[in-house]
């Protein structure tokens, strides 16, 4: 819908509010000087309901005249003509409620903060020093009755609008735009000008949420629209769910427009808050508990500090979190290499184990036929070692088989795996390795070994062994892994018949 779409649906709502008759005219004749207290006076009289309402004002303690005052003309005598134009058309406005039950528009609420901005308004203004501080007072009243217009003819838009105001960051007027096609300053501005009110309250309706919009060089004009756009966002200070913010605007803006210092800002926000309260009683609202503008932003600022802190605590867990997840996921990876190694080792000797060199020696032949290599095998079994224990005991058994292990380690280059190959069996695979270099290796293990004194628990013993050896070139020998081990077997068979702590290489009885 276009604005204009929505402004002739506005227009033709039967639900659209009609002014009261009293209001009606009364908004019409100026509030200057030349105007007649007595005409004001006898067209507020003619209303009595009105009047009873006004004097119940004029009589109340917020005055505190002396002597009871009991007609219109007396209260304009008493408090001015201007003041009792002010009270009667908030009165008349104030008025306006519900048309029927299935309206759901908060008047009372919209009413209220209206007020709070009239009192606003005219707090600014007398900061100012000027004179026509009620019309100010009126401007500042009805700057927002194209919000209840709105709300009126189009409830459920209107709810929409509300519901995304305290969800998003979009401002009331984008919203409104947004969602039922014109923003409350161009129904307000519209729906004013048909009611016939003066220029003085229909450019701040029109105005007051973008000052600048105002292009005219009436000066009076351009106060009463800055005037009421900080008035806004002075009430917003209370009214809105983010104070520090509006706070922040009202005091850099109300020292750019109107050249306020500190001083005049922190008198404003001090007495703010009592005036709006003050002067809904006298209306008939009431504010339960009003809160000072300072009580309001130091539970503003604590909130926030609040949500820093939770903030802070927030981003510490998460860095404690981060660090102890990438230490578990250490030690998780620390454990999985000590598990995948533990199905890989054996656990007395922590050489490889029996499945691991199958594995191994599959890889390496397959290896040594793309590569053309030699690679040699070679099982290396403990002399006489039931005797060890037998002599030494269990322990000092397997301290032998431990220490065996280390020396062969020892001897041999990094890529050469050595592994359990059963009891005091073990099986060294020497990659890239002939038969007669693997002779060499087999030898100094042999002699490493039978050097060596073994001492457990102060007790010293010598370990022989007795090893054979064979080779396989896969990619011209016919024969298997299983064949060479069988032959390296037969070699360290040999080694046993000759005697023991020997050598022997397979490689000679192969042709
Ligand atoms: P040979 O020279 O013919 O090899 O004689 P041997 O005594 O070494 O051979 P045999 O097969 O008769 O005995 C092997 C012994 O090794 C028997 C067994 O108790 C011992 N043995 C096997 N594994 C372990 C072990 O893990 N720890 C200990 N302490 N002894 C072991
Ligand atoms: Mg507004
Ligand atoms: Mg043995």
């Amino acid at each position: 819908m276009t604005k204009d779409d929505v402004l002739k649906i506005v227009l033709e709502s039967p639900s659209l509010p009609t002014l009261p008759t009293v209001a009606c005219k009364l908004i019409s004749i100026s509030s200057s000087e030349e105007t007649g207290m007595r005409d004001i006076a006898n067209l507020i009289s003619k209303d009595t309901s009105l009047s009873a309402k006004v004097l119940k004002i004029a009589n109340s303690a917020f005055y505190n005249f002396p002597c009871k005052i009991s007609t219109i003309q007396q209260a304009a005598l008493r408090i001015g003509t201007n003041v009792v134009r002010s009270l009667v058309l908030s009165i008349s406005f104030f008025s306006i409620k519900a048309k029927n039950k299935k309206d759901v528009f908060n008047y009372e609420r919209f009413w209220e903060q209206s007020l709070a901005n009239a009192v606003a308004a005219k707090l600014i203004m007398s900061e100012i020093g000027k004179t026509d501080l009620e019309e100010i007072f009126i401007s500042g009243l009805l700057q927002n009755i194209g919000e209840m217009i709105i709300a009126i003819c189009f409830p459920q838009q209107y709810g929409q609008v509300l519901l995304e105001a305290s969800r998003s960051e979009k401002d009331i007027i984008e919203l409104e735009e947004q969602i039922i096609g014109a923003d409350h300053t161009f129904i307000g501005y519209e729906v004013a000008k048909n009611w016939g009110f003066p220029t003085v309250l229909l450019t701040p309706i029109q105005y007051h949420h973008c000052p600048e919009g105002y292009k005219g060089n009436h000066k009076k004009l351009t106060l009463a629209v800055n005037v009421v756009y900080l008035s806004g966002i002075l009430t917003n200070i209370i009214y809105s769910k983010k104070p520090l913010k509006y706070h922040q605007i009202f005091v850099n803006e109300s020292k750019r427009m109107l050249g306020f210092n500190d001083k005049i800002i922190d008198k404003i926000l001090a007495l703010v808050a009592t005036e709006i309260a003050q002067t809904a009683s006298l209306f008939g609202f009431h504010i339960q508990n009003p809160r000072s503008i300072e009580e309001i932003l130091q539970e503003a600022s604590a909130a926030l500090g609040n949500i820093t802190l939770a903030f802070d605590q927030m981003n510490r867990n998460l860095v404690t979190d981060k660090a102890q997840l990438q230490k578990l996921t250490k030690d998780l990876e620390e454990k999985n290499k000590r598990l995948e190694k533990l199905s890989l080792v054996d656990g007395l000797t922590k050489v490889y184990n029996y499945r691991y060199l199958q594995s191994f020696l599959d890889k390496q032949i397959n290896l040594a036929t793309r590569k053309n290599s030699t690679l040699s095998l070679i099982l290396a079994d403990a002399d006489y070692f039931k005797r060890i224990n037998d002599n030494y005991g269990h322990l000092a058994g397997d301290f032998v088989l431990k220490e065996l292990c280390k020396l062969m380690r020892k001897s041999l280059r990094d890529y050469d795996i050595i592994a359990r190959y059963g009891g005091e069996e073990f099986a060294i695979v020497l990659v890239e390795t002939t038969g007669q270099e693997a002779l060499i290796v087999a030898e100094k293990l042999r002699k490493t070994i039978a050097t060596h004194s073994f001492i457990y628990n102060k007790t010293k013993c010598n370990v022989t062994v007795s090893l054979g050896l064979a080779e396989i070139k896969p990619a011209v020998d016919a024969f298997t892994k299983n064949d060479l081990i069988s032959f390296a077997d037969k070699a360290l068979f040999e080694s046993k018949k000759k005697g023991r702590n020997r050598v022997t290489l397979y490689a000679q009885e192969k042709n």
